[in-house]
């Protein structure tokens, strides 16, 4: 089950998290992986979309986005690209060493990567400037229509994790596709300004 959320960027829904799967023309792009358990729903996707998955971006290590990693590289045989911050977590969680180590700036598939760390050392954030969407892995998540911050207990540096959700108010979009809760479509940019008054940050 998935769906297409712009045109191009078709969401897949597992349990709590999104995985995104991006058409780059002959091509799609995933964005993080969900689970173990979604792997099969996002082989689904791509088999329905009728392009071939070449490549895989982290957002970050945890194993709700890299679940999926080990299964979806033996059946695609993807590129997997992750910042270089976060080898060693993703090493660690799954057993594999991404293809290609990624730094702030950096454009992959078409993604301009923004380093974040604060929610763990190598978080990274996806621009595609294009459609000016912003994928932001954990930097925030979205609840009834409002967007928060991830739970401290999970983010490695909740108060550096603050100070880049500010940073983002400079980044040039306007729809914001997170892991945790509903896309944002138009107004993305609107609800981060919201959050960062609500923090006072
Ligand atoms: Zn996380
Ligand atoms: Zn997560």
């Amino acid at each position: 089950m998935h769906e297409e959320v712009l045109p191009g960027i078709h969401r897949i829904f597992d349990t709590f998290v999104s995985v995104y799967l991006v058409d780059r023309g002959d091509h799609l792009v995933a964005v993080d992986t969900g689970m173990d358990t979604t792997c099969g729903k996002i082989l689904d996707a791509v088999e329905e979309i009728g392009k071939p998955l070449t490549a895989i971006v982290l957002t970050h290590g945890h194993l709700d986005h890299t679940g999926s990693l080990k299964c979806l590289k033996e059946r695609t045989n993807a590129v997997v690209a992750a910042h270089v911050d976060e080898v060693e977590l993703i090493k660690e969680k799954t057993g594999l060493e991404p293809d290609v180590k990624l730094k702030d700036g950096d454009v992959f598939e078409g993604f301009r990567v923004l380093h974040k760390p604060g929610h763990t050392r190598g978080s990274i954030c996806l621009l595609d400037e294009k459609s000016k969407s912003l994928f932001v892995g954990d930097l925030v998540i979205e609840r009834g229509g409002k967007l928060e911050e991830v739970p401290h207990q999970y983010s490695l540096d909740p108060e550096m994790n603050r100070r880049r959700i500010r940073e983002l108010l400079e980044v040039d979009f306007e729809n914001l596709l997170p892991a945790h809760g509903e896309p944002l479509l138009g107004n993305g940019k609107e609800k981060l300004r919201e959050l960062v008054e609500r923090l006072g940050l």
